[in-house]
């Protein structure tokens, strides 16, 4: 008998699979998504089987997945694009027997415990080859048995076993192990546009994440205050940018030269209405560039009560400056604690709090109208040219290409 697998990866794909007539729209769009994600790794042939994705190196003799470090980088890529439920290193070897089978969870068995102290394990097995003459539970309770005469310390548990030996038979054989969870939603590209607001916090960079889960690709604007923001706010925002990208597609960032505009609003608007002339000013410039950009709405990372400029009252204020497109907030709701969930579990978290002050730290009023009303926001802007203050601001304006790092 020979040692010969190759290590390949089976993707499952999630909410898509309940699609209807549309389906095959979303499924092109994943299989675009997974080969421009996977490049960089090198060349892989990607086939859709129903609602599975099966990826393999293109040339056959390739040891791209033999190493498990790259293997491991290779399927973190692939669960980092959205519409997958999970994702899983593969160990496909051609066989015909049930001893040949045998053969190969035995070996991923001494792999995984040579890695883990487990006792109790289960297997579970599919047969997609019905010429293969046993049939699923046999072949599990073949597998199972071997597994427990060459390891007396095991035992089988087939509710919470501590690892599960998973056997497919189709043309080719296939055992694994475990599952990484994918990030779930729907492919980037299946819903238009968006224009993310997105500031060097905790906050904006989830919702540019949440947003492209729900398949809208991502242009992102920050308003950049230097020098009373540093050059390496900027810097992080970039970064930040580029971590979301992982997820979202490469993302145009426009940084808007904000420190003009906001020196003549200190200067020219009330102390306890600075937040929410600055906010209103932000989401004009943002959607002038949006629509310049074809971008369909704008998104924030405010969540309702957070801070005084996220009250009911301040929140409708800023909106009612928007005209043409709306303003989603999938923070809304969410609980800051969830956010930072968030914010760790797609690997921003670490920038976010990095401690160098967004413009909004720099200008801030002491005592913010927590319930602003109409009167006092005629009043705060009675003295400002709005409309020139916001041509300035998207004539400034910078755009830089953020795509993520190789392998970062
Ligand atoms: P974040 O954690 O995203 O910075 P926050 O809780 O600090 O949010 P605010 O500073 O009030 O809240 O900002 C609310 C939202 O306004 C942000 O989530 C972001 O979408 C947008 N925003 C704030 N400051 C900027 C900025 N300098 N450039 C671009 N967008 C910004
Ligand atoms: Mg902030």
């Amino acid at each position: 008998m020979s040692h010969a697998y190759k290590t390949v990866i089976l993707a499952r794909m999630g909410e898509i699979a309940l699609k209807g007539l549309n389906r095959g729209k979303f499924e092109r769009q994943l299989m675009s998504n997974m080969r421009w994600r996977l490049k960089e790794f090198g060349a892989f042939t990607i086939i859709q089987s129903q609602s599975r994705i099966w990826i393999e190196p293109k040339d056959p003799e390739s040891d791209l997945l033999e190493d498990k470090q790259t293997a491991q980088e290779v399927l973190k890529a692939v669960t980092q694009v959205f519409g997958l439920v999970s994702a899983s290193l593969v160990w496909k070897f051609e066989g015909t027997t049930i001893d040949d089978i045998k053969q190969y969870a035995l070996m991923l068995t001494d792999d995984i415990l040579s890695e883990h102290d487990y006792k109790t394990f289960k297997v579970e097995s599919k047969r997609g080859n019905k010429r293969f003459p046993m049939a699923s539970p046999e072949i599990a309770a073949d597998v199972g048995e071997a597994i427990l005469i060459a390891h007396e310390e095991l035992s089988v548990d087939v509710h919470q076993p501590d690892f599960v030996i998973y056997v497919e038979v189709r043309e080719s054989m296939y055992v694994y192990s475990e599952k990484l969870e994918g990030h779930r939603g729907l492919p980037v590209g299946t819903a238009g546009k968006g224009m993310l607001l997105l500031s060097g916090g905790i906050d904006s960079p989830v919702a540019g994440y949440m947003m492209a889960s729900r398949g809208m690709q991502l242009e992102a604007i920050y308003f950049h205050s230097y020098p009373y923001t540093s050059e390496r706010a900027l810097e992080k925002v970039k970064d930040l940018a580029r971590i979301v990208s992982q997820y979202s597609g490469t993302i145009l960032l426009h940084v808007c030269n904000f420190t003009d505009i906001q020196l003549n609003l200190y200067k020219n608007s009330p102390q306890d209405m600075l937040t929410i002339t600055m906010r209103r000013i932000m989401f004009e410039i943002a959607e002038e560039v949006a629509k310049k950009q074809e971008c369909k709405c704008l998104i924030t990372g405010e969540s309702l009560g957070q801070v005084a400029s996220q009250t009911i009252e301040a929140i409708q204020i800023t909106n009612e400056v928007v005209k043409t497109m709306p303003v989603f907030r999938p923070l809304i709701g969410t609980d800051k604690e969830e956010t930072c969930n968030i914010s760790r579990r797609i690997g921003a978290f670490e920038t976010s709090i990095l401690p160098y002050e967004d413009c909004c730290t720099v200008f801030v009023a002491k005592h913010p109208k927590t319930h602003p009303q109409k009167k006092h926001i005629i009043e705060a802007e009675s003295k400002l040219d709005i409309e020139a203050l916001v041509k300035q601001g998207v004539e400034g304006i910078e755009t830089y290409k953020i795509e993520r790092t190789p392998r970062g």
